[in-house]
């Protein structure tokens, strides 16, 4: 531990020095340097106390009163302070907030301290631990369904370097990236802390907002692989030279920063896995945020996929199923050995809901071991580990017994098996619900060790000593108030009301004085003493008996921690795979097939957010077919606004995201070439907080795509060139897609309002026109959401904004501007309507009528012409699965 700070010159405490600060705010001072931009909590006896910029800063974000201390210059120093009891609630709503914190302990007794330096000496203080957003391993500050990542950034001769960790599980990565692929990494990583090294040029500024700039020493190459090499050193998996040397000073940086928030106490981390970009699909930032995979555009997990597609019952089984989305893999056969191991638990009901039923009462094993290798753990800790492991242990149990199991699943389970004789030792060892504290004890269970056993047995010995004891004085002395008492400062002392104190102090009672109290009088007794003796002394072997198993017990966790880890992991494999299942029996979902060609075969796909939402209300949401391949890879979607246009672009998608992440899909059949990048980019999207116009962003946005998309990716763009006046964004919408078509030769869906686009059929071989369908009704316009082929007739604008609540005298001028913007307007050709073939609500009923006995009777009365349009769409709806059905 770095060397304390103490009151090394002044002995004083509490008065100033001549003119300066007090000894105490001299040690306060020297510890904030070393606390440099964290904010300091100071520990003053049962509180931490914040001064200065610090108390304000803090007393603002927690809602706590400023007050003042002393002074200094003749100002008051400012100060506020939170119960050391209570200080994790403080502390996660500060590092919510953004702020680091460092934590400054008494590191000696008053006692110490004035053996030390007489009895006026300061306690001497010291940073024990920094609290970063990053470094966080408690349960109570932590999400227990999200991981909570840490990454460093370093460049080496022009390669970037990335490493990860999750602390709080071990996790943790390292790969080599090119500078213009940071970003898209980053967003994957999702860090809640950045580290670079110092003089790091390309770190992108909107990453560099909050991110932490640390020495470039700590980030040096071969020092890097050093570290990496002695602290993996047992794991024979592992070699470092493997690395690049971006990747181990990338690593080496990251392990150096670790060091410094944990004061030495490096947390657990796994021999970092490599990864390579060829791995995963490649998924830019923005769209991620665009697709909402992990989180909503407005924030927070709700309207996400991750949210709808989730049904896994752990904590370490949710932050996989994050990762997955986050990452979809590219290799065919990784994908179908998890989408048979779903398939498995989705085709049997009974076996997903055992499963299910057993995985919930598992404890997160990860965290706790985590906490335990970072030195950190507890009695809880261990029956954690305990209570995972054995349930893993049954499970295996029952998935071994089942026949023909999925080869994932044959190469996971023996991952849970070895932990048998630990897990009986923990069983023996410790109490069924071990507590986190210690200083009490009582963790170990009875019968486990024959000494402490018999400890515990003298003080309760002792106890009922005492109370017979106190028995005996009553009759004795005649006082019935008598009472044998136990405080922390006295230990036990005899107790009678202060009338009675008479009887007590006559010279030969036996009974010595020892404290008068306003309303009582306390004495002590050579028999009682040497009780209580035996009693504190027993209490004191048994709890340091029990500190000395727990130490052994946490030894022998560490020791195991890579197979611990690996059960932890296989069940949180089989949680994804269980939840996936149920996911898809819920919704409906299809098993995707792959193919080699790229193709993408979607038929009746559904965006799985949507539908959500539109269930919610009861309305059903219209499934839609896509059919894209070398010969016709370009859709181009036209149609009314609000007719599902985006929706249709984003769910195709998703599809392909959850296929390629081993997840059934929301279809009912889908068969899909593997993609490589997938790229989302929706028209004008806002981004004034990047600093940029929304038009500015459109067309980097776009020129990613138009620089990276290779035959294999897929792309969806969203009325791009929407974002400028209307004939540039004409002709940048047309270059775009002759682009896209000519050179990437990706599959690309393409949403755009611009109906002249469509001319582009007659040049583009590869590209089809296609339209949402909408209906004139009774004067409304019905928005159908289905997909039909061929351009849209109109755009429907002014009928949308009728729908919209726009006012009648509005509409009628708008109507009447049309007309003569219609009328100047050079007509395209080529643009008849294609919404022909779907019938008028009566026809409709009439031709059910004739294909459905019984029909008539069950419409009878029905006034057709009387519904709203919305109720009619509804009933046609409903006449078409009836007729299906039949
Ligand atoms: P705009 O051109 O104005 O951006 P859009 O054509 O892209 O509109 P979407 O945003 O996709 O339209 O959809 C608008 C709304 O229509 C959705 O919020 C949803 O409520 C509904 N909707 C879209 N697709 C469907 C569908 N397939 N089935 C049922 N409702 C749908």
């Amino acid at each position: 531990m770095a060397s304390a700070v103490q009151n090394s010159k002044s002995k004083t405490k509490g008065k100033p020095a001549k003119d300066g600060p007090t000894p105490m705010m001299v040690q306060y001072l020297a510890l904030k340097e070393k606390a440099s931009d964290c904010l300091l909590f100071y520990r003053m006896g049962d509180f931490f106390e914040l001064f200065f910029d610090d108390a304000k800063i803090a007393s603002e974000t927690l809602d706590i009163a400023l007050t003042a201390r002393g002074a200094q210059k003749g100002e008051p120093i400012p100060m506020c302070g939170v119960p050391v009891h209570a200080a994790e609630g403080y502390l996660a709503k500060l590092i919510k907030a953004g702020h680091r914190v460092a934590i400054a302990e008494q590191i000696e007794t008053p006692e110490e301290a004035k053996a030390r330096g007489g009895y006026k000496a300061l306690v001497a203080r010291d940073i024990v631990r920094f609290v970063t957003a990053g470094t966080l391993t408690e349960d109570s500050l932590l999400e227990s369904r999200t991981s909570n990542m840490i990454a460093a950034l370093c460049e080496v001769g022009g390669d970037i370097g990335i490493s990860a960790a999750d602390i709080s599980t071990g996790h943790f990565e390292v790969m080599t990236v090119s500078a213009n692929a940071i970003l898209a990494e980053l967003s994957r990583i999702n860090a809640s802390e950045l580290i670079f090294a110092e003089g790091f040029g390309p770190l992108p500024s909107s990453a560099a907002t909050g991110a932490i700039m640390r020495p470039k020493t700590d980030f040096e190459s071969k020092a890097g692989a050093q570290i990496l090499a002695d602290h993996f050193a047992d794991d024979t998996q592992f070699s470092v030279n493997s690395l690049s040397r971006a990747e181990c000073s990338a690593a080496g940086g990251l392990i150096a920063y670790l060091d410094h928030v944990g004061r030495g106490n490096l947390p657990f981390l796994k021999a970092p896995v490599q990864r390579r970009r060829a791995e995963h699909m490649a998924i830019d930032g923005a769209t991620r945020e665009s697709l909402e995979i992990i989180a909503a555009q407005r924030g927070g997990r709700a309207g996400s996929l991750l949210h709808e597609v989730d049904r896994t019952v752990t904590g370490a089984g949710a932050r996989m199923l994050a990762a997955d989305l986050a990452a979809p893999l590219l290799d065919r056969v990784d994908i179908e050995d998890r989408l048979a191991l779903v398939s498995w638990f989705h085709d049997d009901p009974i076996l997903r809901n055992g499963v299910r039923d057993a995985l919930r009462q598992l404890p997160d094993i990860s965290r706790a071991l985590g906490r335990i290798v970072a030195g950190r753990g507890s009695p809880r800790d261990l029956g954690q580990l305990r209570d995972g492991l054995d349930g893993g242990r049954n499970l295996r149990e029952r998935l071994g017994a089942m026949e023909q199991r999925p080869d994932l699943l044959e190469a996971l389970l023996p991952a849970l098996d070895g932990h048998g004789e630990m897990v009986d030792h923990m069983m023996r060892a410790l109490v069924p619900s071990p507590p986190t504290e210690t200083q009490n004890g009582g963790y170990i269970a009875e019968a486990f060790d024959a000494a402490l056993d018999s400890l515990r047995a003298t003080a309760r010995d002792g106890r009922q000593a005492i109370a017979a004891m106190e028995a005996r004085y009553r009759e004795a002395t005649g006082v019935n108030a008598l009472k044998i008492k136990h405080n922390a400062v006295l230990g036990y002392f005899v107790e009678v009301p202060a009338k009675h104190g008479d009887v007590l102090m006559a010279v030969d009672s036996g009974f010595t004085h020892r404290q008068t109290m306003a309303g009582a009088v306390r004495f002590n007794s050579p028999e009682l003493h040497e009780e209580a003796m035996r009693i504190t002394q027993a209490g004191g072997h048994a709890i340091a008996a029990e500190a000395a198993h727990l130490e052994e017990l946490i030894d022998i966790a560490r020791r195991r921690r890579d197979a611990i880890s690996k059960s932890a992991d296989t069940l949180a494999r089989i949680d994804v795979a269980a939840a996936l299942a149920e996911r898809a029996a819920q919704g409906g979902w299809a098993l995707p097939k792959f193919a080699d060609a790229p193709v993408i075969d979607i038929i009746g796909g559904r965006h799985p957010v949507v539908e959500a939402s539109l269930a919610k209300d009861g309305e059903r949401f219209v499934s839609n077919d896509c059919g894209l391949n070398t010969d016709n890879r370009l859709w181009l979607v036209s149609g009314p606004n609000m007719g599902g246009k985006s929706t249709f672009l984003r769910q195709n998608a998703l599809i392909i995201l959850l296929a390629q992440a081993g997840s059934f899909v929301p279809a009912t059949s889908a068969r899909l070439g593997i993609v490589d990048r997938l790229f989302s980019r929706v028209g004008a999207s806002d981004n004034l907080a990047q600093g940029q116009s929304t038009f500015m962003v459109e067309m980097v946005e776009t020129a990613a795509i138009l620089a990276q998309a290779t035959d294999r990716s897929f792309v969806i763009l969203d009325e791009v060139g929407r974002g400028t006046s209307t004939y540039d964004g004409l002709a940048l919408a047309w270059a775009i897609v002759e682009g896209i078509h000519e050179n990437n030769r990706c599959r690309c869906l393409f949403a755009t309002h611009y109906h002249e686009l469509s001319r582009l059929s007659e040049s583009l071989d590869a590209l089809s026109l296609h339209h949402v369908r909408a209906k004139e009704y009774k004067g409304d316009l019905v928005l159908l959401h289905e997909l039909g082929n061929g351009p849209a007739d109109r755009s429907y604008g002014i009928a949308v904004a009728k729908l919209a609540g726009i006012s009648p005298q509005v509409l009628a001028r708008a109507k009447n501007v049309l007309e003569r913007l219609e009328k100047g307007r050079v007509e395209t050709g080529g643009l008849a309507a294609g919404l022909g073939d779907l019938p008028l609500f009566s026809a409709a009923l009439d031709a059910a009528e004739a294909k459905v006995d019984g029909l008539r009777e069950k419409l009878g009365g029905l006034d057709i012409d009387a519904l709203s349009p919305r109720d009619a769409l509804d009933l046609l709806y409903d006449l078409k699965a009836l007729a299906g059905e039949e």
